[in-house]
């Protein structure tokens, strides 16, 4: 088995040449991606079918759902032995207001929030807007 194959069985994740081919798009980007950005990288794929790989992917903590205020869903892929946990695994993301490019700053883990006693928190989101490394040049 290699690694896909590995990390898909690890989380009972069936393989189809379909997810192989949205999970090595989403390797080799390193920005966070929109439903379009993969239905345009997969033209002639069926769009329902890749809405539903990349909800599999959600539900398996492959990939985890960034919200970057732009109003569009982004997803981007998780780090080995993420479990989406708000305590152990979330971080900060970055948006770029130059290239409206999202990425996981995936050292900066989200701190430990106090939240008031009767709520209950189910997803965290903190993004960090500025420029970029790529924009700012350095
Ligand atoms: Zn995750
Ligand atoms: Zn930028
Ligand atoms: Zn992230």
């Amino acid at each position: 088995m290699n690694e896909i194959e590995k990390l898909f069985a690890s989380k009972n994740i069936r393989i189809t040449a379909m997810r192989l081919l949205i999970y090595k798009f989403l390797v080799q980007k390193e920005t966070a991606v929109t439903l379009s950005d993969i239905e345009n990288a997969f033209e002639r794929a069926d769009r329902t079918t890749l809405y539903r790989t990349i909800k599999t992917f959600e539900e398996k903590a492959i990939v985890h759902q960034i919200d970057d205020g732009t109003g569009i869903t982004k997803y981007a892929l998780c780090e080995q032995g993420c479990n989406c946990e708000i305590e152990t695994d979330l971080h900060l993301h970055f948006h770029c207001n130059n290239c409206n490019e999202t990425v996981c700053l995936t050292e900066y883990k989200i701190p430990h929030i106090n939240i008031p006693e009767g709520y209950m928190a189910e997803d965290v989101n903190l993004v960090v807007k500025g420029i970029c490394e790529k924009c700012s040049g350095h």
